[in-house]
């Protein structure tokens, strides 16, 4: 994708703070940290969101997570790490190629306070398991 932020960034054609990269996969920090440290693993060819990724390059992308989210953890002495990945504006996508997100987390730093549960009525959850498996 000749215009996609991402894409340039994997070309080399912008900077970026480069963490670590293999042939599939890149790492580097985000620009605009929830907490410092805040870093992004990217799949090197375009995919708009995690659905279209191939089993391969996700495999290459999830490893790098692990490996970069233990990385950040312990540099900046984090009390706690989220793994995140937004797919469509609905959920907060702004860049339009797959990416995953690692936040360093401390103690009381404001990001995600709360996690708003619901619950399901009586035999809604048994309905909605069935609706999902039928589109495995
Ligand atoms: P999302 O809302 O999941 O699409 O997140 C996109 C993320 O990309 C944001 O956290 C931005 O701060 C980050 N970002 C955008 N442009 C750059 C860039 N050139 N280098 C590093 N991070 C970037
Ligand atoms: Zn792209």
């Amino acid at each position: 994708m000749a215009d996609c932020i991402f894409c340039k960034i994997a070309r080399g054609e912008i900077p970026c703070a480069k963490i670590v990269e293999n042939e599939y996969a890149l790492s580097f920090l985000d620009i605009g940290p929830i907490n410092a440290g805040h870093a992004l693993v990217i799949p090197k060819n375009h995919y708009p969101t995690l659905f279209e990724l191939p089993d391969e390059e996700l495999a290459a992308c999830a490893i790098m997570v692990r490996q970069v989210a233990a990385a950040v953890y312990k540099a900046v002495g984090a009390a706690g790490l989220n793994f995140l990945q937004n797919n469509f504006k609905a959920a907060g996508q702004l860049v339009e190629h797959a990416h995953f997100h690692l936040i360093p987390r401390h103690y009381n730093d404001g990001f995600l306070t709360s996690w708003p549960g619901k619950a399901y009525a009586v035999g809604e959850m048994e309905k909605m398991l069935e609706k999902v498996q039928a589109q495995l």
